[in-house]
């Protein structure tokens, strides 16, 4: 563990960016070794579950709720509390990234079709994402991130960025973001990288495995690279494996990117970029409205719901106006009227449909 990743804050450490297991055994083996029979696995599975910990399975999804539209009262709340804020922070999480069709990994369903064959060898997102990997099983582990690049770099940011930058480039006293997505869509979106802090890293830097050296842009490294045409499990023959890129360090590289059981995450940019996010908060002046606007964060990995409300609970301490505007599809749902006095409005629903919705209902009250 590296001094800046010692002095992060605990939530930091405990958390996984991309999950969270929290009880993962501690020999587990080598990734292509891996020979989990069926039964065992869906034993596993079930014990994961029953631990309700941050690596379990997701729950069976509740139904969908209708399609939130300009009328319905929460989308026009939240206009209103989104017209008279001067300042905003947009908090997303995984169901912020989803809409734009990138496949839930933890949905054993999206997983299997995402990746038929690790799937048939009895590996799941979460045996993929430790920091081991890339020591014990890099070509595996490289081949892997090479889909998930190329996907990310297939997708596009839906309409729901644009909206939420316009919203942002409107709003007198500035905005930030804050987010546990490492696919890099706010910037995309055209959101300057100096307003987007990326709490658990980013796809498109990577890093020394050793945890120091610094981290440096990733796509000279991923275009590089290509997977085995006879097995997506691994790279191709001939493919080398991305390196440190400081002098005399002959160790792997890997993405800039919290992993499970991760000691080595290189942090530094991401807690300076935390630190500057802050004095931007701290310097709001005492007449803002600061709206937060919590897009599809849950409890599974709590970092970005955490620290909404500890925004929230910073701002109510001095006597702040802030308001708070939770979007989720519903799984981790949760009134806060109990905690926030202040003005809020939660609604259930996936982040385009409901983000598109206030924006009609924003352009209704202005017409
Ligand atoms: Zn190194």
């Amino acid at each position: 563990m590296n001094q800046q990743h010692r002095g992060q804050p605990k939530t930091e450490n405990t958390q996984e960016p991309e999950s969270a297991p929290a009880q993962e055994d501690e020999d587990t083996p080598q990734i292509q070794k891996k020979q989990t029979s069926q039964t065992a696995n869906q034993q596993r599975i079930h014990e994961q579950h029953n631990q309700q910990g941050p690596d379990a399975p997701l729950p069976a999804p509740p139904p969908a709720p209708a399609p939130a539209d300009a009328t319905d009262v929460g989308v026009k709340l939240a206009a209103q509390l989104l017209g008279t804020s001067t300042a905003i922070v947009v908090a997303a999480g995984a169901g912020m990234s989803l809409d734009s069709g990138l496949p839930d990994y933890r949905s054993p369903a999206e997983w299997t079709a995402a990746f038929p064959e690790l799937a048939a060898r009895q590996l799941r997102y979460e045996d993929m994402a430790k920091a081991a990997h890339f020591d014990d099983s890099p070509r595996v582990v490289w081949a892997w991130y090479k889909h998930r690049y190329d996907t990310y770099q297939a997708a596009q940011p839906h309409a729901g960025y644009a909206v939420l930058k316009r919203w942002c480039d409107g709003a007198r006293d500035g905005y930030r973001v804050f987010t546990s997505n490492v696919d890099g869509f706010f910037q995309r979106a055209g959101f300057p990288r100096s307003s987007v802090v990326e709490c658990h890293g980013s796809m498109a830097r990577l890093q020394c495995t050793s945890g120091k050296h610094g981290i440096w842009k990733s796509d000279a490294a991923f275009r590089k690279l290509s997977v085995d045409p006879q097995d997506p499990c691994t790279l191709a023959a001939g493919v080398e494996v991305p390196r440190c890129r400081t002098f005399g360090c002959q160790r792997h590289a890997r993405p800039n990117i919290l992993l499970f059981k991760d000691t080595a995450w290189e942090g530094t940019a991401a807690t300076a970029h935390r630190g500057r996010y802050g004095a931007w908060l701290d310097a709001l002046p005492d007449d803002s409205t600061l709206a937060i606007l919590e897009v599809g964060a849950g409890n599974l990995v709590p970092t970005v719901r955490l620290e909404v409300e500890r925004v929230v609970a910073s701002r109510l301490a001095r006597q702040q106006r802030t308001h708070v505007i939770r979007i989720n599809p519903g799984r981790d749902v949760q009134d806060p009227s109990v905690q926030w006095p202040g003005q809020h409005v939660v609604i259930r629903g996936k982040a385009f449909d409901i983000l598109t919705s206030i924006d009609a209902a924003m352009a209704m009250e202005t017409a």
